[in-house]
């Protein structure tokens, strides 16, 4: 069998494009990498359940994915093999160029062509789907496979689930082939450029900087970030994270040499609370939190499934399966639909039993008001709904320690020393975890799922009665 030689694939060279520091930390020293974020995570499961129904678009293929590693070069001989046979339908299939191996999600053959699909868990085509493509297309010509069009398999946002999921309505193609062929030259220099700085000694020296974020977090930020002045504007986390990008590369890294003139009354407003230590409510915030009659608080456990699971739902629409709430008039009550079940019902019943009309809801996400304001117009109606979350997020509540790219829980510790939420109790795990509850964790999933809940709506009480006292 000949030897695998590749050393790029389509994750590390998309990871090289965005920053050959990132590649070249990534194969040699994969240890300072920080832990996946939920949002990844969440990404990483979503893909999988998309690029099973996708095969359904193009039935009864042959699959070439390797059950290992060390069977990538069996995959591509399978491949080969399947090519001769001008097998209509292949899925998987391998591919190997240039050092570059990729795994083409479904290939085609029909009446003397082979057309290429890429699935992507995703609402549209963004510019890195593309780059992605171009590398597959480059890697299918350089094997000798001549690909009539190249297409991108997305999901349709106006998809509605009725019934069975109908593949054909629920999937989208977009041809991008053009774009590929255009590519084919900077794709090459591309590779290049990555296998010669994996051939360094030492890390290329890259800034941190606007890289870092997209198009994906990169997952060295623990590490390339560590060193960041305690002085540096980028600690000043009630600024957006695009805007202290721009102040860090555009003014200075230090709070203490920028030019005032070059920053706007909030901007110095938040530096001055930062680097005083003190807390900044915002006065009107302040004023209609003093005012509300009669509060109560809730945490939803939402999720979001790429493949809509219920009927009249579309993918990727957010739907709240668990609520916490604490009334000042009902007391307080954990609701967890079981796993599986479509919880829209029991969510509404519960709203309907636990909030009184006039009620002021308090939540901890812009995503919970939204969830929230379609439940209460049916089953509490009269209900208003106030989001401390986005407060956080916006600046309108500040203190030391508070991101506006942090989840709910991790900001709210800045106002409970010592409490401290772990890494992955966020909002997006919590979502993650339920959607992926199977019937052996299922009890432990719920019991984490309660936690999250009760502990977030803890700390939207207790924020609450901090701004109001205040
Ligand atoms: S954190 Fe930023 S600079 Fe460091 S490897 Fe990642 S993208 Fe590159």
């Amino acid at each position: 069998m000949p030897e695998d030689k590749h050393t790029l694939s389509k994750s590390t060279y998309v990871r090289g494009m965005q920053c050959l520091k990132s590649l070249y930390l990534h194969k040699n020293r994969p240890f300072l990498r920080d832990r996946i974020s939920a949002e990844q995570l969440a990404k990483f499961r979503r893909g999988h359940d998309v690029g099973a129904l996708s095969h359904e678009l193009f039935p009864g293929g042959i699959n070439c994915a390797p059950g290992h590693p060390s069977q990538y070069q069996k995959a591509v001989e399978k491949t080969r093999k399947l090519l001769d046979e001008k097998c209509p339908v292949i899925y998987e299939a391998a591919f190997e160029y240039d050092g570059v191996l990729i795994f083409l999600d479904i290939l085609t053959f029909s009446e003397g062509i082979w057309n290429a699909y890429e699935v992507k868990s995703s609402l549209r085509v963004s510019e890195v789907f593309i780059t992605d493509a171009a590398l597959q297309y480059y890697v299918l010509k350089g094997s000798g496979l001549e690909i009539s069009d190249f297409f991108l398999v997305h999901m349709n946002g106006g998809y509605i689930r009725q019934g069975e999921i109908v593949p054909r309505e629920m999937f989208v193609f977009s041809k991008v082939t053009e774009e590929v062929q255009r590519r084919l030259e900077i794709t090459k220099e591309n590779i290049s450029l990555a296998n010669e700085a994996l051939t360094l000694k030492k890390s290329p020296p890259i800034e941190p900087g606007n890289q870092c974020f997209a198009p994906y977090p990169c997952d060295f930020m623990g590490h390339c970030w560590k060193n960041l002045s305690e002085n540096s504007i980028y600690r000043i986390g009630g600024i957006t994270k695009e805007r202290r990008l721009r102040l860090m590369s555009s003014i200075s890294d230090d709070i203490s040499q920028t030019e005032p003139s070059l920053l706007s009354a909030e901007e110095k407003m938040l530096i001055e609370v930062h680097q005083r230590g003190t807390t900044h409510v915002d006065p009107e915030l302040r004023n209609s939190l003093q005012n509300i009659d009669s509060a109560a608080f809730a945490s939803l456990l939402l999720i979001k499934p790429a493949v809509p699971l219920f009927e009249g739902t579309k993918p990727f629409q957010t739907i709240a399966a668990g609520i916490s709430l604490f009334s000042e008039k009902t007391g307080n009550h954990t609701f967890i639909a079981p796993p599986g079940s479509d919880p829209r019902g029991y969510i509404s019943d519960f709203l309907r039993n636990h909030v009184q009309p006039g009620e002021t809801l308090i939540v901890s996400s812009a995503d919970e008001a939204e969830v929230c304001k379609s439940l209460v117009s049916d089953a509490a109606p009269g209900c208003a709904i106030l989001d401390l979350g986005s407060a956080l997020k916006t600046g309108k509540i500040y203190k030391k320690g508070i991101d506006t790219e942090y989840d709910f829980l991790q900001n709210f510790s800045s106002f409970l020393p010592g409490y401290k939420p772990s890494k992955n109790s966020g909002a997006v795990m919590a979502g993650v975890n339920y959607l992926n509850a199977k019937a052996d964790d299922e009890a432990k999933v719920l019991t984490e799922s309660q936690k999250y809940l009760e502990d977030t709506n803890l700390g939207v009480r207790k924020l609450f009665e901090f701004l109001v006292s205040g």
